[in-house]
């Protein structure tokens, strides 16, 4: 699948003028939007987008969105302290619920510090096979946690807005994601 990187677009229209059949600009939004995939000129737009914004995304990704509820992300503390992991899976274009799973074992940490290596650890045994973790807020394990997965804050309260906002930055998690050094990982906030 074929789509616009919003984070590096910058506007400039020059891939409308050598394909316009298959994308738009969004004046209003300030970034390109592909309404077509037209692979025979999307090739050549790829290649003439000054920004490199233009990107073929083929990756399944799995995501862990923190909740005590199910319907609203973790708000009033970090997303190691959720009740749940809400587990969903992005492809093509589309993110789909998969599983919930407990968050049990940091229970048992509930009188270690924030920041704690334990409670990172605690956080990511139950997150076996996720790509990237997604709060509201994070605390100072970020830092080991950030090894592990790409970690996302979203500033939407329901998980229903966070999963929009989460496809509509899917180029910006899969270029954090396919990083070769792990260390060059940057955490990001989702807008
Ligand atoms: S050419 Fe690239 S930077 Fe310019 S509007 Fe198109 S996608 Fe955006």
């Amino acid at each position: 699948m074929v789509l616009v990187d919003k984070n590096q677009c910058v506007g400039c229209g020059i891939c409308v003028s050598v394909c316009p059949d298959a994308i738009t600009l969004k004046t209003e939004k300030g970034f390109a939007e592909i309404v077509m995939e037209r692979m025979d000129c999307l090739w050549k737009v790829i290649k003439a987008c000054p920004q490199n914004a233009i990107k073929e995304i083929k990756d399944r990704l799995f995501f862990a969105i923190g909740t005590d509820d199910h319907q609203t992300i973790k708000s009033n503390d970090h997303v190691g302290k959720s009740a749940y992991f809400d587990i969903f899976e992005y492809f093509e274009g589309t993110l789909v619920f998969k599983e919930t799973r407990e968050n049990p074992k940091y229970r048992e940490d509930e009188t270690k510090v924030h920041g704690d290596p334990g409670k990172a650890k605690a956080t990511a045994s139950a997150l076996a096979g996720v790509d990237v973790l997604v709060g509201r807020l994070m605390g100072p394990n970020i830092v080991r946690l950030k090894n592990q997965f790409v970690c996302a804050i979203v500033r939407e309260k329901e998980i229903a807005d966070a999963m929009d906002v989460i496809v509509e930055n899917i180029c910006a998690i899969t270029h954090e994601k396919n990083k070769i050094d792990i260390k060059d990982r940057r955490g990001l906030i989702l807008k």
